[in-house]
This record gives C-alpha cells, structure tokens and sequence, in this order.
C-alpha cells in the first residue's frame, strides 16, 4: 500500500500528503480561512475538519462565510440544544433536530410542553456547554449495534429511524455525554457555537402525521458573530408585529373557528371590504388586457378529472362528493370549465387568442400541520386565467402577462423575482412538449432581460412553469404569481381551431396567475404595510371623531355626504375622550381622522389629520373627497379612485 495519497484542490493544485492525514491539516497548509475553517468537502461530500484522508481525493475547505457553513453551525447548535435539554429533562426523549432556513429546531417527547421559563434554562445551560468546548467526536457503526445501543436507552425514535435505514454502517457523534444519530458534519468543538438564541416553542406531531405522537418542537437560531445574531431577533421582532395573523385579529379583517373547519377563511366586514376591492381591481385590469370574465362550477363530475389527469396526480388533494349515485370532485383547479368554454364553438385562428378570466374558488387537502393563517388554507379564490393561442403566438402572450405583473406589483410596491421550474418526476406529456414549453417561457424572460433561476424538477405534472416570488418590506420572499405552459390538456380535451390553411390544429395553453389565491396575497399585504393599507385599499379610510357629542349630528350629516362620494368614512359615536378615540383610529391604521368641534360645526368644515400626525388646514366636505380621490389615484398610479365599492 503507498503511503502517500494526493489532494486535488478547487484551485487544481495537487498536494501530496500521508496517508491518513486530518482534513483540518490539509486545510492548514492551504491557508486559513477568512472567519476559519468549519468542515470541508471531500470528494464533494460535507465531512468533519477531524476526518482523515485515505485515499486520493478532491478537497474544498468550508469558510464561516458560507452558508453551508452557517448551516453545520446551525444543526450542531441543535445537538448542544439537545444535550443540554437531556440535562435538565433526563426523561426527554430526542426525536429529530435539522437546520432550517433560518436556524435550527429539535423535537423532544416529554411529559409536559416546555414553558418560557424551560428555555431560558435550556439557553443557560447550553452557554455552559458552549464555554466547555466539547469536541463532537463520530463513530461509525453498525447498524444493528446502533438499534441495540438506542434500545438500551429507551430512544425509541431513533431506533424508528435506524429501523428504515437501508446503510449497514451508521454514524454517531458525541459531544461530552450526549451521543445522536447523525450524518455530521458537525463543528470541531461546542465553543464554535457563540451567537445563539432559543426563539420559540410549538408543538409538532412525529414525522408531521397527526396519528403520531404529539412532540415538542424547539426553535433557535445561530450565527457565527453576535451582530448578525442581533440583527436577526430585529427582524423577527418587526416580523411578529406584522404577523398577518395578529393584524388580522387586530384591525378585525378575518378570523378562522374550530366549528366550521381548519384551513377556512371567514371575512369579517373591513376584510371582507378589501377583498372586494381587490377583486374590482382585478377585473378591471383584465378587461383592459382583453381577457373575457367566466364562472364555472364547483363540482365537476370525477370522470371529467380522470380526462384531465387530475384524478391520477393530484387525488390526495382533492375532495370527493356524490349526487345521485353520480361522483364528482370540488374544484382544486379552474381549468376545466375553461377549457368547455373554448369547446363549445368551432374556433377559427382569427380568434385566438382566447383570455378566460375567473376569480375561481377552489379547494385543495393541506395538511392541518402545513395550514398557516391566509398564507396556507383549504379553500382559496385564484385570479385565474387560461390563455389559449397558436404556438405562433406564445411568446406574445407570456410577454404580456410578465408587462402584468410588472404593472400589479408595481401598484403594491414590490420587487420579485423569476424562477423558471422544470419538468418533475411525477409528469404527464411527451419529451418533446416539455422542452418545446420550457424553451418557450426561458426565450419569453430572455427577450424581457430578465434574469432568473432554473428549479429542476419543480414545475407543475403537466407542465413548465415561471414563478414569480415577490419581496416584501422585510425582503422576505413570497410565491404568488405564476405562468404555466401547457401541451397536454388541449391534447386530452382535444381543443383545436382551425387555422388559415383551412386544416384542424392544436392550440397551446397557459394557465396563470397574477396575484395568486387572494388569501395568501391578502396575507402578505397585511404583512407588507404593517397593516396600514394604501389609502385606495384601506377599508376605513377616514374616520369622524368629535369632540363631544354636541357635533354628533353635523358629524353624521359629514358622513353621509362622504359616502356618497364614494369615501369609506366611519364615525366614532362612542362618548369617549377625543384623545382616546383618536388613539383607536391610530391603532386601527385609519389613513385620515377627521376632527369636529365647535369650530368645524360653525364653519360647515373639517379637520383632517393624517395617521402619522399630520395636520391638514380645515376643508369642506366635499373638498376632502376630491382630496382622498387624488390620493387614491395616485397611491394606485391612476387605477383606483373613489367609489370603487
Ligand atoms: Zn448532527
Ligand atoms: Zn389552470
């Protein structure tokens, strides 16, 4: 056997070391990293900086400034965690703990739900092992020893783990006495771990099935400097102020309950209110575009599904009914009835393209643990529309919905980006119609300029697709619009216009969205403004507070001359203090409070404030609605002004 073995770096220079030489030695005479080095990669796969080296390879060192770094960083951070909950609960038993974006979590099985009070005991105690600098040390053995050594210590989900494994050689790691399951690689020691904090508590059932056991899932998050930490817990403080789902409860826009069903949305007025102008908004941004609006139905009969495919590949995700002994499936998807629209007349090339549009109501099975206030639910209404061209005429149309997007998000005030997403494994249609719709939506954003990310595998089972993911005030990312070519359902539904040459031909499918289901858009515009709606999309837009209620008259009379210009007004008839009554409209992000008193009485006026403070001079009625329309025109750039509802 030789010796000596050789080290291909990134760079191709060749190293010649011996046999069985450490990572973290090799790494060394490279040179050091920028923050040092954290694990490396060896033959492309992430090992430990101690593993040793014993046949010839490539190596590529993993600097703290990488994200895999910041990753091993975070799934150690979850072994101290565990080691740590261990301590203090010796009865805990551990379950499963990644990295997340964001951080990390661990699941535990105890007797009681952890309390506010356990983490920070948690969080001391783990300071503790931080300030030991434990190695983590791995050991490889076999499988069967290990389901024996996991048995021993009444681990029962780790043994459930081992069960499934297919390797017949597994890996501990070990940092003083806590020993897990795990692939590593880890960081060398516990003293690497020097900016974390434990976030938040929930419970998680076992591998996410609700017939499992109910486990108790802990949540934190790790970075390599404690500036970075910092300006994390920022923003998830400025993240919890906005959760739609508190603002929602707040500003009185939505709820959910138990007795109708998770997963369902209720709109109370003022949410109610927004939608309804959202969805004015969009009707008339797709007439002005040349879509038709349609309405299909809600239940379609299940051999309708079995054609499209539906039945076959997206079963799990649908709901079944019977009426008169005849099946039909609710609705997840509103291509159908579209496509019996297109059907229903011989269609000539001069008519395409085609644009149906349909605010369509559908229902989808999520799983009750993947349900998320508006941003994952079981019923949701899309702004759906299928565009049907000849293939002539595809880049056209998937130019003109990007120049959509473009405008809408520009009305919201967010940036996005594109993603174009491949054909998956699970897929119906021939090689030729995936590469021929994939190069059709690549050329579309090509000619655009924009750039964009290709997912592999993630498009829809019927076709390519673009997603476009918004960013918010925050820059966090959010799905909502996107453009799917399809080859495939003209094909089983056998659509086909007749084009000049007098012959039957194939017309080409788009489905796509713009805002996508109304609930997550909702969702994350409540999110993005922090609540406080542009002054067109506010539900409130104004509200009438007097001084005593001596105004109260003259502030109805207000009122009503308002709306009937079409301005959203309330008025606060409550007898409370002008000071308390202006502070609820602040908390209620009203844009505009008008002011009344003896002076305003006398002089048939107003005075509007504005909700971050400011004054505006005394006006007449009718000259705040012509102000409010200016404003909404111009917060919606010239789309929306008064009396939309
Ligand atoms: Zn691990
Ligand atoms: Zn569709």
């Amino acid at each position: 056997m030789l010796k000596e073995i050789e080290i291909t770096l990134p760079d191709g220079n060749k190293q010649t070391v011996p046999r069985g030489t450490a990572v973290s030695e090799i790494l060394g005479k490279v040179g050091p990293a920028p923050g040092g080095w954290i694990a490396a990669k060896l033959n492309g796969q992430l090992v430990d900086l101690a593993r040793k080296v014993e046949e010839d390879a490539t190596l590529e060192g993993i600097g703290t400034d990488s994200q895999a770094a910041l990753e091993i960083l975070r799934h150690s951070a979850a072994h101290v965690m565990a080691q740590a909950v261990k301590s203090i609960f010796p009865e805990a038993l551990i379950a499963i703990g990644p990295a997340i974006e964001n951080g990390f979590y661990y699941d535990f099985d105890v007797a009681r739900p952890f309390t506010q009070d356990d983490l920070e005991k948690i969080e001391a105690k783990m300071k503790e092992i931080t300030s030991q600098k434990l190695r983590f040390s791995r050991l490889d053995v076999p499988r069967e020893e290990a389901i024996g050594f996991f048995s021993g210590l009444g681990e029962k989900y780790k043994v459930e783990l081992l069960e499934e494994f297919t390797d017949p050689v597994v890996s501990y790691y070990q940092q003083g006495d806590l020993v897990d399951l795990c692939r590593g690689p880890h960081i060398p020691h516990t003293g690497f771990l020097k900016a974390f904090k434990l976030t938040s508590v929930a419970g998680a059932y076992w591998r996410g099935n609700e017939h499992n056991p109910m486990l108790q899932r802990i949540y934190g998050t790790a970075f390599f400097d404690k500036e970075s930490l910092k300006k994390y817990l920022t923003f998830l403080e400025e993240a919890q102020k906005r959760d739609h789902r508190r603002l929602g409860k707040e500003l009185d826009l939505f709820s959910f309950s138990d007795e109708i069903g998770a997963g369902m949305v209720i709109y109370h007025p003022k949410g109610a209110l927004i939608r309804h102008i959202l969805e004015n908004f969009e009707k008339r941004e797709h007439l002005r575009r040349g879509y038709q609006i349609v309405v299909g139905p809600t239940l379609l009969k299940t051999e309708l599904w079995k054609r499209s495919g539906h039945f076959d590949h997206y079963r799990e995700n649908m709901y079944f009914t019977e009426i008169d002994e005849q099946s039909y499936g609710v609705k997840p998807m509103n291509c159908l009835s579209h496509m019996l629209i297109y059907k229903s007349k011989i269609r000539s090339y001069r008519d395409l393209p085609l644009r149906y549009f349909e605010l369509g109501t559908v229902h989808r099975h999520e799983k009750s643990g993947v349900l998320h206030g508006l941003l994952r639910v079981r019923q949701f209404t899309q702004d759906d529309a299928h565009i049907l061209c000849t293939p002539g005429q595809l880049n056209d149309e998937i130019k003109g919905i990007i120049d959509f997007v473009i405008d809408v998000m520009g009305i919201f005030g967010f940036d996005f980006e594109m993603e174009i997403s491949t054909r998956p494994e699970k897929s119906i249609g021939s090689d030729e119609d995936w590469e021929r719709a994939t190069a059709a939506l690549t050329k579309a954003l090509d000619e655009k300029g924009f750039q964009y990310h290709i997912c592999e595998g993630e498009g829809a089972f019927y076709g390519p697709k673009i997603d476009v993911k918004l960013k918010d005030a925050l820059d966090r990312r959010w799905q909502c619009a996107t453009i799917q070519c399809d080859f495939t359902l003209p094909e089983r539904f056998d659509l086909t216009y007749i084009g000049p040459d007098g012959a039957r031909h194939r017309p080409v499918m788009v489905h796509r969205v713009i805002l996508g289901a109304i609930e997550r858009f909702l969702g994350v515009l409540i999110e993005h403004y922090a609540g406080a709606f542009p002054l067109w999309l506010a539900p409130v837009q104004a509200m009438i507070v007097t001084v005593t209620d001596a105004q109260l008259d003259f502030a109805r009379a207000v009122c009503e001359e308002l709306r009937s210009r079409g301005v959203r007004v309330e008025v606060d008839t409550r007898s409370e203090k002008l000071g308390y009554k202006i502070r609820e409209a602040q908390m209620q992000k009203v844009p505009y409070m008008l002011v009344i008193g003896d002076k305003e009485v006398e002089q048939g006026a107003i005075a509007p404030r504005k909700r971050d403070g400011t004054q505006v001079s005394l006006m007449t009625p009718p000259q705040f609605a012509d102000l409010v329309e200016k404003e909404c025109l111009e917060s919606s750039m010239g789309r929306v002004g008064l009396g939309i509802v």
